[in-house]
């Protein structure tokens, strides 16, 4: 039996390993974490101040941190700027979402791409400085909350095997590991694959985006995404481009909804309409 600790008092101090202690050994676990917080003083992931617990950001860069909330866009999840809500949270579809009609189900991300984001995420994905991952997972699953219940498989966007070996780990499989362990369900690790190399995304537009990366996948068993709800996971939402692409592609493997994930998305609120 799994019981959740006591004393949690807010998002950004809560530290994930809390209520995975088991209850027989938690004064063991909470004496462990004393000693562990006094020989190393928890600090703030995004600018190294001191915080009250491990693994979590300092008040003010939590402030800082744009979170994305409703009313959003029901598809790509941008949000946007609305007073008030006349409308049906389940009809709101963004220009761009109109125009190019997603493949995949819906994607949501944790917060816009500012700085606070950035210095959460650039650590992880260039400087192998993995401890940004339990804190980012815990944040996705908890903005997966509306739809990972119909999700039956968590899998990453893939790297090429090129990349992997010069970067060492894959930091979406990374952030779908621990979402998938959060949340029970199958992990696909090695499901979906990149058959291409493809050129940085950086500079392109998105046009080009989509042209970089199109036939860049593949499903290496299609059984094992057939009449399933996939939850695709990845660090950063720019164009949409690449999920697209993988969208397509479990499509085409015959998966029944393909819902993404990511820990920041590009672009500044919208007014609506
Ligand atoms: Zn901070
Ligand atoms: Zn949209």
């Amino acid at each position: 039996m799994v019981e959740v600790a006591a004393g949690i008092s807010n998002t950004a101090g809560f530290c994930y390993w809390d209520c995975l202690t088991p209850r027989p050994y938690f004064w063991i676990y909470m004496l462990l974490k004393f000693i562990s917080n006094f020989l190393f003083p928890p600090r703030c992931l995004s600018c190294e101040r001191a915080v009250a617990a491990q693994d979590g950001l300092c008040g003010e860069c939590f402030a800082g941190a744009q979170l994305i909330s409703e009313p959003c866009c029901r598809l790509c999840g941008h949000p946007f700027e609305l007073a008030f809500a006349p409308v049906s949270k389940s009809i709101l579809v963004c220009r761009r979402c109109q125009r190019l009609k997603p493949t995949f189900t819906a994607h949501r991300a944790v917060m816009l791409y500012s700085v606070a984001a950035k210095n959460i995420i650039l650590p992880l994905k260039h400087a192998d400085d993995t401890k940004m991952a339990k804190f980012m997972a815990r944040m996705m699953s908890a903005r997966a909350a509306s739809f990972i219940d119909k999700v039956d498989v968590v899998m990453p966007v893939p790297i090429h095997f090129l990349r992997l070996l010069k970067r060492k780990y894959n930091q979406a499989a990374l952030l779908a590991r621990l979402i998938a362990m959060d949340s029970g369900k199958e992990f696909l690790h090695d499901t979906l694959v990149r058959i291409r190399a493809t050129e940085s995304q950086g500079t392109k537009t998105p046009r080009e985006r989509a042209v970089n990366v199109s036939r860049a996948f593949r499903v290496r068993d299609r059984n094992a995404v057939r009449g399933k709800s996939v939850l695709l996971v990845d660090d950063v939402y720019t164009s949409g481009a690449t999920l697209n692409e993988c969208a397509k592609v479990l499509r085409w493997a015959g998966a029944k909804r393909i819902y993404c994930l990511t820990f920041a998305k590009t672009g500044r609120v919208r007014q609506l309409g």
